[in-house]
């Protein structure tokens, strides 16, 4: 197996970690790239991504992959804004009964896609909406390490949330299959 085999995922929501919101609207910097970006008229909150967020992912040892409603869109309107690559991108099934069930028991709608994505590989999860029922079905499902990350959507990505990552991410790679 090669090293780069070896490196985690990052499954990466784009509501609350890069798009932070629900604070008073006019404590958001706009960060507006100077020309025009696409997506802007459509979407007037991608300037509260901050583009430092752009790097501090890439330095991130791991591979980053879109999680979000914005699919493809991601890679469109988001990446350019911030410096990255286009991503691998997840893509959500039809909603099913299952998701109505579920739903009744609090799992989030994305777990189980995430789970079946990552195929046993090592993934850190950062999202605004996890909660310990994703946790336990994902320790249950999931052969391999994984870190459920929340971030507070009122704050976005912060520093503490970068270490934590950064240091779970290396764990992870110094001790492959643990
Ligand atoms: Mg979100």
């Amino acid at each position: 197996m090669t090293g780069s085999a070896q490196r985690p995922l990052l499954f990466l929501d784009v509501d609350g970690p890069l798009i932070p919101f629900g604070a008073a609207p006019d404590r958001y910097p706009s960060f507006a790239t100077g020309s025009h970006s696409p997506g802007d008229e459509a979407n007037p909150l991608l300037t509260r991504i901050d583009p430092a967020h752009g790097p501090r992912l890439l330095a991130l040892p791991c591979d980053v992959v879109w999680a979000t409603t914005w699919m493809a869109e991601a890679n469109d309107c988001i990446a350019p804004r911030i410096g990255l690559p286009r991503l691998a991108v997840v893509l959500w099934p039809e909603p099913s009964a299952v998701d109505d069930q579920d739903e009744r028991h609090g799992l989030h709608w994305k777990t189980r896609t995430l789970v079946d994505w990552a195929a046993g590989r090592p993934f850190a999860w950062v999202d605004d909406e996890l909660t310990d029922t994703d946790r336990a079905w994902v320790a249950a499902h999931h052969p391999g390490p994984a870190l459920l990350h929340r971030v507070d959507p009122r704050l976005g990505l912060t520093d503490g949330d970068y270490a934590a990552l950064d240091s779970w991410l290396r764990r992870q790679i110094r001790v492959p299959g643990r």
